[in-house]
């Protein structure tokens, strides 16, 4: 079944990413494409699910207007506060959310990979994550960023991770996770080109939501 996709957003660099990926897939349709002071509501109601790359005060007030109609979410939004988050797992309640601060396959791949490498390596080694953005970004660290070092503390690193953030030019987003030891070094660094990864796979998130409940992550999705 198709569905019917409310790009929240749309004239944003990720909206218009987002519309533009949908226009190559034959799954998705985009039935609403609103930006600042567009009709929320009216576009919901006409949409299986809304995509929102925004700012985190819209993020909040779609979250609350979609409860209304129980409309499903993907949400990219980064820089969310609790506050920003309570309104997500409300509506979760009532209908299916992705939340992910990184839609890009690469970047999920590599999340896997630090869990491991934190795993093998143990507390002996130190850890950081640089990241370079864009100069518009408003968020420092970046939600990858933070997800990147989550990733290491969760697998039991426990030292403390240096995330160290530059915001220069027009780079859509570079993150470099590093471990050092006495003996070695590793790095692994993920560049994304444009914002064409982080559109499909959020699209692949508004396809992959329908007819499910909850909070759901990117590595949800991408576990099927
Ligand atoms: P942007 O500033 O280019 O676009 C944001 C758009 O949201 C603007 O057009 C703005 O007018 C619109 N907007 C603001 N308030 C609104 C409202 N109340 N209703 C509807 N639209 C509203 O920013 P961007 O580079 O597209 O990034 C947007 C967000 O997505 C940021 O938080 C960024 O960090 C995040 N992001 C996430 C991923 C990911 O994979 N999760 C990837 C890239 C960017």
């Amino acid at each position: 079944m198709t569905a019917r996709v409310c790009v929240l957003g749309s004239l944003g660099r990720m909206g218009r990413a987002v519309i533009e990926a949908a226009q190559g897939r034959g799954d998705v349709v985009v039935s609403a494409a609103i930006d600042r002071d567009g009709d929320m509501a009216a576009s919901f109601a006409a949409s299986d699910v809304y995509v929102d790359f925004t700012t985190p005060d819209a993020t909040l007030a779609a979250a609350r207007a979609a409860r209304e109609r129980k409309t499903a979410a993907v949400v990219g939004t980064t820089g969310l506060s609790a506050e920003h988050e309570r309104a997500i797992a409300e509506l979760a309640q009532v209908a299916p959310v992705v939340v992910a601060a990184n839609f890009s396959l690469g970047v999920n791949l590599v999340l896997g990979l630090v869990k491991q490498a934190a795993r093998v390596l143990g507390p002996d080694w130190d850890a950081e994550v640089v990241e370079t953005h864009h100069k518009a970004k408003r968020d420092a660290p970046s939600g990858t960023a933070l997800l990147l070092r989550d990733a290491m503390a969760g697998a039991g690193y426990r030292r403390p991770i240096d995330v160290s953030s530059t915001r220069a030019g027009a780079i859509p987003g570079t993150h470099t996770i590093g471990f050092d030891a006495a003996s070695d070094t590793i790095e692994l660094t993920h560049t994304a080109r444009d914002r064409r990864g982080f559109a499909a796979g959020a699209l692949v998130a508004a396809k992959w939501i329908a007819g499910r409940r909850g909070w759901f992550t990117m590595q949800d999705v991408l576990r099927g």
